[in-house]
């Protein structure tokens, strides 16, 4: 058996592994990195990247259809069509820039990249099988950095297989369905029910609990709704899943009233969440202390160190929040303190971006999130009706809304929903990471016509003198 040593090695290269590798290279860490699969990770090649390309598709599809009806703005298009199999090709083509960028800035940084499977003998070795069947290595290391990421969540009664689908195989269809039925209205069930209905697909959502995106407050989560509708996507909430018709072509649900119905169905996505993936690779042989409500994650401090001396884990091993830009920071951070440095993860907040139409931006507390750590506050919402940008985009639906302390104005938080705020998620984390108060954010002059000015009003509002509304 081949062996080897390094300094640092990193068990999978999606966004906590491979940031958390360059990083260490960069800094002079040897450093080895194991990926058995797809260097990028889930976010990559079936996550973050592919699935906010087909919302593109999706939104430029719907522009068209929308302007081979009535359009106010005078454009008018004839029958537009969607090649299903060409938008797939196009999404491919941006996850290949990327993945090959990634192994690329590894390289540069001077990261060593073992494509294959690796599995743990223990604190200090790894095996690794490689990817093109050659003889197995065992690689000692003084570190070991964990991030293996996630996996989806199965349903006892709706297994994966055949006409039931996960995230990944949505998002690389060869055909569309006729009728899909998604499982969980949360991110994904949402951001991918979106995009089925937008090209033309028959979806209805179905949810466990009483409204969609229960994780969001209920105020945000309305324009959702009212959008979900406008589409013509049927939720049925408070409902769970039976399992499929004996004919396999619908899907059976009971709601809260023992009530069963059946959902036509020829594909159904289930999108009920994701689970760390800590089974399978030995990961038990270290004994590390778990946590989560199933005990499925790695549990780590404000260092993202385990349990076990120089052993450490980052990224969706770990739990929630299950977000790329969090596995990135933290394995930024544990690079840096590998080569010395005094770091600790302690964001003031991790911004959320739930890619919906309208989209949706939670950075930090929210009016009830500070109410109940016992935080007098104040708040206001400015809505995007009264911005004149929004107008010009065709989109008033939504608001910017702003949470500060009462004592001092200290801005706690920031919520807002409406066409393209995804782009103001930098300016809120800014914000609260700054210790930015309300008199910093209305003071500051923003750019006319933007979205941006809402979040300016938002915060003149609070203060009690908004201009525009
Ligand atoms: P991963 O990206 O899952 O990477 C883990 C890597 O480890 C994988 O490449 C895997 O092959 C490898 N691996 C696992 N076990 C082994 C082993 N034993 N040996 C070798 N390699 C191994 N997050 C956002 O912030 N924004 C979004 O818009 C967003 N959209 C998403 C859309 C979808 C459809 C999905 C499914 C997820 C989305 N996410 C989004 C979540 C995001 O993808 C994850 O939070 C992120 O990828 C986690 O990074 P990670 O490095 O922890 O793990
Ligand atoms: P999720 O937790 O966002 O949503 C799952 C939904 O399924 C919830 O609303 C839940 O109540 C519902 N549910 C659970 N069991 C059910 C059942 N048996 N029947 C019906 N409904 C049920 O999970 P997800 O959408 O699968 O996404 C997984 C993770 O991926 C997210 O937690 C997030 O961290 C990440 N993600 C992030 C983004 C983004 O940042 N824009 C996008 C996609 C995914």
């Amino acid at each position: 058996m081949l062996t080897e040593s390094t300094t640092l090695l990193v068990i999978g290269g999606g966004p906590g592994g491979y940031v958390a590798a360059i990083r260490a290279a960069q800094l002079g860490i040897p450093t080895l990195l194991v990926e058995g699969e797809y260097l990028g990770g889930t976010c990559l090649n079936v996550g973050c990247i592919p699935s906010k390309a087909l919302i593109h598709v999706a939104d430029e599809f719907a522009k068209t259809r929308h302007f081979a009806g009535d359009s106010a703005l005078g454009i008018k298009v004839q029958a537009p069509s969607i090649d299903i199999v060409q938008a797939v090709h196009w999404k491919d083509g941006i996850v290949t820039k990327l993945t090959s960028g990634v192994a690329a800035l590894l390289k540069k940084a001077g990261a060593r990249v073992v494509k294959g499977f690796a599995r743990i003998v223990d604190g200090k070795t790894v095996e690794v099988s490689p990817a093109d069947g050659g003889d197995p290595w065992r690689i000692g290391c003084e570190h070991l950095l964990l991030a293996t990421g996630s996996v989806a969540t199965a349903l006892p009664n709706l297994p994966f297989g055949g006409s039931v689908i996960s995230s990944t195989e949505a998002l690389s269809p060869a055909t569309l369905p006729k009728k899909l039925v998604v499982v969980g209205a949360g991110y994904i069930g949402l951001e991918l029910g979106i995009v089925y209905r937008k090209l033309g697909v028959e979806v209805a959502v179905v949810e466990a609990q009483a409204r969609i995106l229960p994780a969001y407050d209920e105020e945000l989560t309305k324009p959702v709704a009212a959008s979900l509708r406008a589409l013509g996507i049927e939720a049925h909430t408070g409902c769970t899943v039976r399992g499929l018709n004996a004919a396999g072509n619908a899907v059976r649900i009971r709601n809260l009233a023992g009530e069963e119905r059946e959902l036509a169905a020829d594909r159904v996505l289930v999108a009920i969440g994701r689970r760390p993936n800590s089974e399978g690779w030995g990961l038990e042989t270290l004994g590390l202390a778990m946590s989560e409500r199933d005990g499925s994650a790695v549990q780590i401090d404000t260092q993202c160190r385990t349990s076990m001396r120089n052993v450490w884990a980052i990224g969706d091993l770990t739990g929630e929040p299950m977000l790329a830009h969090r596995a990135m920071a933290q394995g930024e951070m544990v690079a840096e303190i590998i080569a010395g440095k005094r770091r600790e993860f302690v964001p003031a907040a991790i911004p959320t971006v739930c890619y919906t139409d309208p989209e949706i931006v939670v950075v930090g507390l929210s009016p009830q999130d500070a109410e109940a750590a016992g935080i007098d506050c104040l708040h206001a919402h400015f809505p995007f009706a009264a911005n004149g940008r929004s107008l010009t985009l065709e989109s008033s639906a939504g608001f910017v809304r702003v949470v500060a302390r009462r004592d001092n104005h200290l801005i706690l938080g920031w919520q807002a929903v409406g066409r393209g705020v995804a782009e103001l998620a930098a300016a809120f984390s800014q914000s609260i990471e700054m210790g930015a108060c309300l008199e910093d954010v209305a003071g500051t002059i923003h750019a006319h016509p933007t979205l941006g000015e809402a979040v300016q009003e938002a915060a003149l509002r609070a203060l009690g003198h908004a201009i525009h509304v």
